[in-house]
């Protein structure tokens, strides 16, 4: 087998999420949009349904169908995109519930799918989806007498705790709902982190439980391991990769992994990362190529079948520093061609 293993733990993703719903202190929620990111809707998502999660969310109606087909009926799946014009066939068969975006979204919801649950979703400051303020002010008693099931935000800044945006978009939150007496919804995982004022009725976690900052308290969930494929011996002086982007400066052993750029190891990782071998660290040397890595092993007594990029050595945070991004971009760009590994 020369493709890499990665090894999905769904005990540490449910312990997460137990750690969350604790820290909460209302209902929680689970956002799989994006595939569970990248970790496999039809894995996680009924891992945690049968914790006790009972608010999906995702962010197309077409991951919804995809997602009721796994869960069944019974837990509400939210949509945040709302509905767009061509979706009321998938939300009306697959029962979904979308957080209706804008007045056109609204209307378009009443006559497609007349009685058909909805949420709200407002935008308190981050100008990506919602209504702005004005514009509910003028829907909101209309919206309200359709009895929405709740009434979402979403916060810009939750990662930095520090950050005035927070408080303001919390004030704004508080304005826009006042006398709303629907289910409330604030806070993602930066959003717990901050407090209870920011948990209202529902809180709708996605990074931490799969382990990403900034839920630093997460147990890590993915371990991703690549098998060597090669081992050779080169010359002080001698090249390794593309555009001979690395020099031996000395005598060296070079290990060939199985991984690349087309499993999401992207290439801007480059110089500066790591893979490891019982907690030795190994520096990734020359380019990172489409499907192979090459690492400096020379201080390894002998090699392995595979050295490990993400595991209890390497978050994925720390790789996602590595390439200059974040742990988000690496989990959703985890490969279809591994070789997938549930712990149960
Ligand atoms: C993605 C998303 C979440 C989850 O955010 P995390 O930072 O992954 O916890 C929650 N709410 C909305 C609207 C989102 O787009």
């Amino acid at each position: 087998m020369t493709t890499a293993k990665l090894t999905i733990d769904l005990k540490a993703l449910t312990a997460n999420w137990h750690a969350l719903n604790r820290l909460s202190g209302c209902e929680t929620g689970a956002v799989v949009k994006a595939n569970a990111y990248g970790l496999g809707i039809d894995r996680v998502a009924p891992a945690l349904a049968a914790e006790g999660a009972r608010e999906f969310f995702v962010a197309v109606a077409e991951e919804g169908v995809a997602l009721r087909r796994v869960l069944g009926s019974g837990p509400r799946i939210s949509v945040f995109s709302g509905h767009m014009p061509g979706d009321a066939d998938m939300i009306g068969q697959a029962n979904l519930t979308p957080m209706i975006n804008s007045v056109d979204q609204m209307i378009g919801h009443v006559e497609t799918l007349p009685g058909h649950p909805f949420g709200i979703q407002l935008n308190t400051g981050m100008n990506r989806l919602g209504m702005d303020p004005a514009e509910w002010s003028a829907l909101r008693d209309i919206a309200l007498s359709q009895n929405p099931v709740m009434v979402i935000s979403h916060l810009a800044c939750a990662d930095d705790p520090g950050h005035p945006m927070n408080a303001a978009q919390l004030e704004v939150f508080r304005e826009m709902t006042a006398g709303v007496e629907v289910p409330l919804s604030l806070s993602a995982t930066g959003g717990i982190l901050l407090g209870k004022d920011y948990h209202f009725d529902l809180t709708r976690p996605g990074i931490g439980l799969y382990g990403g900052l900034p839920f630093i308290d997460a147990r890590p969930v993915i371990t991703l391991d690549l098998p060597v494929i090669q081992v050779r011996d080169v010359d002080q002086g001698d090249s390794v990769g593309y555009s001979c982007a690395w020099t031996a400066a000395r005598p060296s052993q070079i290990a060939t992994v199985s991984g690349g750029y087309a499993d999401g190891l992207i290439r801007a990782m480059g110089s500066g990362a790591t893979l490891t071998h019982e907690g030795r660290k190994l520096p990734v040397v020359g380019r990172v190529s489409m499907d192979l890595i090459t690492v400096d092993v020379t201080d390894l007594d002998d090699t392995p079948a595979q050295l490990q990029l993400i595991g209890q050595h390497q978050s994925v945070d720390t790789i996602a520093k590595f390439a200059g991004t974040i742990g988000y971009e690496i989990l959703t760009s985890l490969s279809a061609r591994y070789d997938r590994v549930y712990l149960t």
